[in-house]
């Protein structure tokens, strides 16, 4: 799962997003699924026989769904699921019948060119690139010309182009496999699948794309707190030691508890490199105490000064592409004037002590 989407999940379930994002959440979900359906197949055809990685990018350049390498050859399969039908015609696509502004088909083309220029400098010349763009929801209809560079496959011939697949890389038996009479790739029974793997891995790097960072919006909006990662109920019983939900289905110790929520927090922080314990305790909502936090924060993240105070190294910051300096100073203002009123509700409340056990 990227970034992004588990970003997206994230908000989600705290009832922050806008209607845009939601939309954005769909498709990327839809995308998921596609890729581990994909996954399931190659795993059923190929058993061990392959190498295959999911959800992979390389030099920041290439995006490769499914990454899978067999004797034979290197093969991205790119993975769609498309609530709709899918024609390409004369090198145009369409999607219910209206053109496509960004041509998939294209997009493709051009990301497998990449890749072999990729696989040329990582000392993979002589292997076999190829790629795939797979259909792969049932419920819509996929029609595909002569135009098109790269195989376009629908739903119902997945399995078939597997098993071809499978039966030029030798499949089971002692094949004959690839042989380009390389030293280096080649071996009696085709190619030296770990060594291509780990040469291109070599280029691995992050995705090119960056989860949304939280903005104001996202902050007004946000229920925070813990919550039941099963049902999403809100109002969980919290004891001294243990977190639990009515459902019946989310029982754990609360140090575990915090520490997701401290890690989600951290992972929508994306864009600040680092965390104060302040706003972890605003994310928790004022359930639970600052010292709870700051044990588990000094136990699991790097501490660095900044300042008079203490903060600690986000292990999910990932340089912005833009400028965030003042996001960043709206997003700390905007959580201390919160803190500070719910600070003011702690100190009039009766019994500080209380708040942990009446919740429901
Ligand atoms: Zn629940």
């Amino acid at each position: 799962m990227s970034g992004e989407l588990k970003c997206l999940l994230a908000l989600e379930r705290r009832g922050a997003l806008s209607e845009d994002e939601l939309f954005l959440l769909q498709r990327l979900e839809a995308g998921d699924r596609g890729e581990a359906e994909l996954l399931a197949m190659v795993e059923s055809v190929f058993g061990e026989e392959v190498w295959v990685r999911r959800n992979v990018w390389l030099d920041r350049q290439v995006e490769c769904d499914l990454l899978v390498v067999t004797r034979a050859r290197v093969l991205n399969l790119n993975a769609k699921f498309y609530q709709g039908n899918f024609r390409y015609v004369d090198g145009k696509a369409f999607f219910n019948q209206s053109e496509l502004r960004s041509n998939p088909v294209l997009a493709f083309q051009r990301s497998m060119d990449r890749l072999r220029e990729l696989a040329r400098r990582c000392g993979l010349e002589d292997v076999p690139i190829d790629g795939r763009l797979v259909f792969l929801n049932p419920d819509y209809s996929v029609s595909v010309d002569g135009s098109n560079v790269w195989p376009c496959v629908g739903r119902a011939d997945v399995l078939k182009m597997l098993q071809d697949l499978r039966a030029e890389a030798g499949g089971g038996r002692l094949g004959t496999g690839y042989n380009s009479g390389s030293r280096r790739t080649g071996t009696p029974r085709g190619l030296d699948i770990n060594w291509v793997a780990s040469r291109l891995m070599t280029l691995e790097s992050e995705s090119k794309y960056w989860a949304a960072p939280l903005n104001l919006s996202h902050l007004q909006k946000i229920y925070r707190g813990l919550l039941c990662p099963s049902c999403g109920n809100r109002h969980l019983s919290v004891s001294q030691r243990v977190v639990e939900c009515a459902c019946g289905h989310y029982r754990i110790s609360k140090e575990q508890a915090v520490w997701e929520a401290v890690q989600e927090f951290a992972m929508l922080l994306h864009d600040q490199p680092v965390l104060r314990t302040s706003e972890l305790e605003w994310y928790l909502g004022g359930e639970v105490r600052r010292g709870f936090i700051l044990n588990i924060l000094k136990e699991n993240f790097e501490m660095t000064r900044l300042g008079r105070f203490t903060v600690f190294q986000n292990p999910f910051y990932r340089e912005p592409r833009e400028n965030c300096v003042q996001r960043l100073i709206d997003r700390e203002d905007y959580i201390k004037r919160n803190s500070t009123i719910q600070n003011m509700n702690r100190i009039t409340g009766a019994n500080k002590y209380n708040k942990q056990t009446k919740r429901k």
